[in-house]
C-alpha cells in the first residue's frame, strides 16, 4: 500500500538541545521516533545511535537466523516482531558500549517507537513512553502502554489517569534502551485499511495534550499538515519539552 508521511520535530522554547530523533522512509514502510535522555546533550547522541542501529539491523545486512536465538517463532509476523525486538537490544547494547567510552554520556538512554509497514499488516514496537496512535474511521486508539512508573499505578488502581497526568515523577521511565540495559519491547500486528492514519509522538506532544486533545486535531486538521498541527498545538498548549509528531497515512 502506498504510503504518505509527514514529520514536524521542534526543540520547543526552553532547551538548547533537540534530543528527540525520527526516520520516516516510505518506500520500506519504516518510522521511527526516539526521545532521547542524557546530560551533555547525551540524549541526543543515544537517540541518534538508537535510530541508526535499528534501522541498519533491519534494513541491513540481516541475518534473520541470529533474532531467533532467544526464542522460537513460527510465523513471519512473529519473526519480524522477533527482528525488532532484537534490533532493540542490540541497539540498546550499542548505545551502553558508547556510554561508557566517555563519561559524560554515562546513563544516557532512549525511547524508541517503531512503526514497521509490510504489505496490508502495520507491525508496531516501543520501549518507553513514545507512543504510536491509530486514527481510523474518526476514532483515536492508543496503540502502546507506556513504560513509565505512572502507567504501572495507572493500571494496578493507585492512580487516575487525571492524577497521572500531574504528577512530578509522571516521566519516569521502568524500561529505555541503552540506560536501562536489556529491554523488552512490546510488539503488535495489526491489518491495515486504507485511510488508517498513524502517529508516532514524543512525550513533548502527549505531555501538553491529552489524547481527546489529540483527536479534535486529527479531525480538524487537513492530512499533510497533521504532523505540524500537533507540534504547533503541544506547543500553544505550554509544553516546553523537545516535540516531535510523524504521521504515516495509509493511501
Ligand atoms: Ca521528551
Amino acid at each position: 500500500m502506498r504510503l504518505e508521511a509527514y514529520a514536524t520535530t521542534d526543540a520547543g522554547p526552553v532547551r538548547e538541545n533537540n534530543e528527540d530523533n525520527f526516520l520516516v522512509d516510505e518506500d520500506s514502510g519504516f518510522f521511527i521516533v526516539a526521545d532521547g535522555m542524557g546530560g551533555h546533550a547525551a540524549g541526543e547522541i543515544a537517540s541518534k545511535l538508537a535510530v541508526d542501529a535499528i534501522r541498519e539491523l533491519l534494513q541491513g545486512g540481516f541475518d534473520p537466523d541470529e533474532t531467533q536465538l532467544a526464542r522460537a517463532v513460527d510465523n513471519e509476523d512473529d519473526l519480524l516482531r522477533e527482528r525488532l525486538r532484537y534490533a532493540m537490544n542490540q541497539a540498546s547494547a550499542r548505545i551502553r558500549r558508547e556510554a561508557a567510552l566517555q563519561p559524560a554520556w554515562e546513563g544516557m538512554g532512549t525511547t524508541v517507537a517503531v512503526l514497521l509497514v509490510e504489505g496490508d499488516q502495520a507491525h508496531v514496537a516501543h520501549v518507553g513512553d513514545s507512543r504510536i496512535y491509530l486514527w481510523r474511521d474518526g476514532v483515536l486508539s492508543r496503540l502502546t502502554r507506556d513504560h513509565t512508573v505512572v502507567q504501572d499505578e495507572i493500571d494496578s488502581g493507585r492512580l487516575t489517569p487525571e492524577m497521572a497526568r500531574k504528577v512530578r515523577h509522571r516521566n519516569y521511565l521502568t524500561q529505555s534502551v541503552g540506560y536501562h540495559g536489556p529491554v523488552e519491547p512490546e510488539t503488535a500486528t495489526r491489518p491495515l485499511l486504507p485511510g488508517d492514519v498513524f502517529l508516532l509522538c514524543s512525550d513533548g506532544v502527549t505531555d501538553p495534550l491529552d489524547d481527546p486533545d489529540l483527536a479534535r486535531i486529527c479531525a480538524e486538521t487537513d492530512y499533510p499538515a497533521l504532523a505540524e498541527a500537533l507540534v504547533r498545538e503541544a506547543l500553544a498548549a505550554g509544553g516546553e519539552d523537545n516535540v516531535t509528531a510523524v504521521t504515516v497515512r495509509v493511501g
